[in-house]
């Protein structure tokens, strides 16, 4: 039995719900493909209203320059504009990496109901890893949050993506050491 208070964990879902939240999961893996091709992290995520994404996003820190232009910002943002308000009670936020502090208190800000996460984010992770923001009873809202959707195929993107950096890197100081002598 799953209590209110608790994390909803994958393995805990009727598999007819666990294959509803990997689809529009897929939809957020698909923006991190976005993300990753401009050479950012790969972050994606969607919001979900009434059975259809109304506000999306993925990360476009480098591209931006902006510390703020994380994935769930801007699909707050986009979702706020489509529904024309600032409360966004009822949606379902889906994102491929847990939410860090700022995404988690930007989310119970936007009184969404439910918080979905792919992979977890041991460096940063606001969600159930460091801290349990959304599900902090003294905030005055309080989302549900379900974690490990797709987290595999959200977590490999990542290191993948990290991997491909390092040993970019690696011959970029190869090729530098070269062109020294
Ligand atoms: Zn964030």
């Amino acid at each position: 039995m799953q209590k209110e208070n608790e994390i909803v964990e994958v393995e805990t879902l009727p598999l007819q719900e666990k294959e509803q939240h990997e689809y529009w999961m897929q939809k957020a893996l698909e923006l991190a493909d976005k993300a990753e091709s401009l050479g950012e992290v790969p972050i994606g995520a969607v919001i979900v209203f009434d059975g259809k994404i109304i506000g999306q996003g993925y990360n476009l820190r480098e591209t931006e320059k902006r510390a703020l232009a994380h994935a769930e910002i801007q699909a707050i943002e986009e979702a706020n504009q489509y529904l024309g308000a600032w409360r966004l009670e009822g949606a379902t936020l889906y994102v491929t990496l847990e939410p860090c502090p700022m995404c988690a208190g930007a989310l119970i800000n936007s009184r969404v109901e439910t918080i979905v996460y792919g992979a977890s984010d041991i460096k940063s992770g606001c969600a159930g890893t460091l801290m349990n923001l959304p599900m902090d009873s003294r905030f005055n809202h309080e989302a549900r949050v379900i974690r490990g959707i797709k987290a595999k195929e959200c977590g490999d993107k990542l290191s993948t993506f990290f991997k491909k950096l390092r040993e970019k890197r690696k011959k970029e100081k190869v090729m530098n050491r070269i062109v020294d002598k």
